[in-house]
């Protein structure tokens, strides 16, 4: 195809902006897809995406469209929406000319919008300002036209209008998109060079990777060369999606398409990374490629060991499709057999956990999410810690955290309430600005350790859900943290323990022993409940003892009763875990971990 004809964009927007409804409009009104092939968000293939509603793969898609009697073609390219998976958002960019900045028509510029503005400015893309969902009644257009003008640089009323619901403005939408983004330049005789901006695990066909050629070409049966490890494979297939995978000849400068080449592990397939041909290869990568590194780390336990062997193969399976996904054996007094599990971020450990329980039938008990903490020891050894188990005792020099610079959108009028959750947060402000008269974007340095739990439902009831919040990775910092363990009639009990800031030990300490007191049932004798820092005790609560003899209420008689009775008692306590003496029944973890 002659690059000329050739138009790459992506729609970048804030969560439930419409990106999904705009891209099926597209489809539909180019014929791309067939009116009765539609269901809603055509292009979020997985189940748990179109139930949730997000966007975790992106995917590609060519689109014919025709301006002024020449036929073009264009290739959307759908990115992810959450903070979590903003590599690969940032890698979906790369491949584009340009970008269609999507704002809700009914709420303006949200935290996300900016971040992903910022990206796509940093992939030098032409943007195009659009509001969808013009056809809500509670839509402003003129007012937040004025904004997005500001924000960008341009004229209110160069800012397209369009309903992706009802397809309004959307022909204009294709024709500015052909009109004003630049076709792709390169080096067609040059050696190849197209960037992975996407990789998924296909269980007929292997790892299906998504490219974007930038130099040269790639055909079939030709031997490829992945740039990151020299790794050489087999072009078995070469194709493009429109939408449905279609084989090509082969892809030449400016195209995107997918490639196949019977490897089995995304692992192999790196978003990020650089194809070139074994044959002529390049000797320059395209650059910008990064290892996904995950930010939080829980341990998943199965509530039945048994399932132990099931989680281990679920895990297995789970991580051919996810290149940000790492995992170790971990084993836990209290919990038994588990992993260690290490996520980019909660909204992806929730969707991971939820696709290991549904897919593969499992109940699974996850522990509080941790960050990795760099520990240096006396002996200038440096650990690094996930798990509050790892944490060593005493001989500790320095102890680092790491940081994020977090950005939060809100009407003014919540300013400060959210000052003061980020300050309580140890949080410190880096700027303001105002977007327009009423908006303003507050940014903060933060520990993330101190936003992964509950930062973003707080910020949300706060600002009663006017808040958004998008954070990138900010280097690290010197922390006083400690260790508060909790002991079970003098014994630790390790899924409890915490790494926490010297500060809020305490409130922690205190938290938990009530907590347990609550959750844990009397046993025959008393359990005392404790938090310590080392051998020092912070707080503590106690279980009074309890005779608890169920043949009691049976007055003697029944004999068959009695032992129903026994036998619905032992399965109780199969469903117990025993810490030293103490029977803590399973629900009792669960109930402890869960709720913050
Ligand atoms: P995404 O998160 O940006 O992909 O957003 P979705 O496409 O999933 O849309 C989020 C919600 O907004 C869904 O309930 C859509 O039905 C709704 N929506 C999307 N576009 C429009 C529109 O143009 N008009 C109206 N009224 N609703 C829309
Ligand atoms: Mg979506």
């Amino acid at each position: 195809t002659d690059p000329a004809i050739i138009r790459n964009f992506c729609i970048i927007a804030h969560i439930d902006h419409g990106k999904s409804t705009l891209a099926d409009r597209m489809l539909q009104l180019t014929g791309v897809v067939q009116q009765r092939d539609m269901k809603a968000q055509y292009l979020d293939r997985m189940d748990i995406e179109r139930e949730r509603g997000i966007t975790i793969k992106s995917q590609a898609v060519r689109i014919p469209w025709e301006v002024d009697g020449t036929a073009y073609c264009l290739n959307m390219i759908d990115t992810p929406g959450h903070v979590d998976f903003t590599y690969e958002v940032s890698r979906s960019l790369a491949a584009c000319e340009g970008a269609i900045l999507l704002v809700d028509a009914a709420q303006g510029i949200e935290a996300q919008t900016l971040a992903n503005l910022y990206l796509a400015m940093e992939n030098n893309l032409t943007i195009i300002p659009v509001l969808n969902k013009i056809d809500l009644p509670a839509a402003q257009p003129e007012k937040y036209a004025l904004e997005l003008a500001n924000l960008i640089g341009g004229k209110p009323e160069d800012v397209l209008q369009v309903s992706g619901k009802t397809g309004m403005g959307v022909e204009a939408l294709l024709d500015q998109i052909v009109r004003e983004l630049p076709p792709p330049v390169g080096d067609a005789n040059g050696p190849a060079r197209a960037m992975i901006f996407d990789s998924v695990y296909d269980t007929y066909r292997g790892v299906v990777t998504y490219v974007r050629v930038i130099d040269g070409s790639l055909s079939p049966r030709e031997k490829i060369q992945m740039m990151s490890t020299r790794a050489t494979h087999e072009l078995l297939e070469i194709g493009v999606s429109s939408p449905e995978p279609t084989p090509s000849k082969g892809l030449g400068v400016g195209e995107v398409g997918y490639l196949i080449t019977g490897v089995k592990d995304v692992r192999q397939s790196k978003v990020g990374d650089t194809v070139t041909t074994f044959n002529k290869p390049a000797t320059e990568s395209l650059g910008g490629y990064q290892d996904a590194k995950p930010m939080v780390f829980s341990g998943l336990y199965p509530m039945d060991g048994t399932d132990y062997p099931v989680l281990r193969d679920a895990l297995e399976k789970l991580m051919l499709n996810d290149a940000a996904l790492i995992y170790e054996p971990e084993t836990s007094a209290a919990l038994g057999f588990g992993f260690r599990v290490g996520f980019l971020g909660l909204l992806h450990l929730e969707i991971t956990r939820e696709r290991l329980e549904r897919e593969h039938n499992l109940d699974l008990i996850s522990t509080a999410p941790n960050v990795e903490y760099q520990v240096t020891l006396e002996d200038k050894k440096v650990i690094h810690v996930t798990n509050p188990s790892e944490y060593p005792s005493g001989k500790i020099a320095e102890v680092r955290e790491p940081m994020v610079a977090a950005t939060i959108l809100a009407p003014n009028e919540f300013v400060g309430a959210i000052m003061e959750l980020c300050q309580s947060r140890r949080g410190i402000l880096g700027g303001m600005d105002y977007l327009s008269e009423d908006r303003v974007e507050i940014r903060y340095r933060l520990p993330l350790a101190e936003i992964v739990f509950d930062f973003f439902d707080i910020l949300k009831s706060k600002t009663r859900g006017y808040g958004s919040l998008d954070w990138k990775a900010d280097g690290d910092q010197v922390a006083d943290l400690v260790k508060v363990d909790i002991l079970l009639q003098g014994e630790q009990v390790d899924a409890f323990s915490a790494i926490t800031h010297r500060d809020k030990a305490y409130a922690y300490g205190v938290m938990m022993t009530g907590k347990l007191r609550e959750l844990i049932p009397r046993q025959q004798f008393e359990v005392p409940i404790q938090a310590a820092i080392g051998a020092r005790i912070i707080a503590r609560e106690s279980i009074r003892a309890i005779r608890k003899d169920v043949l009691a209420k049976c007055y003697g008689g029944d004999i068959s009763r009695k032992r129903k009775l026994l036998e619905k008692q032992k399965e109780g306590k199969k469903r117990m875990k025993m810490v030293g003496r103490v029977e803590v029944p399973q629900e009792a973890f669960i109930a402890a971990l869960t709720t913050g």
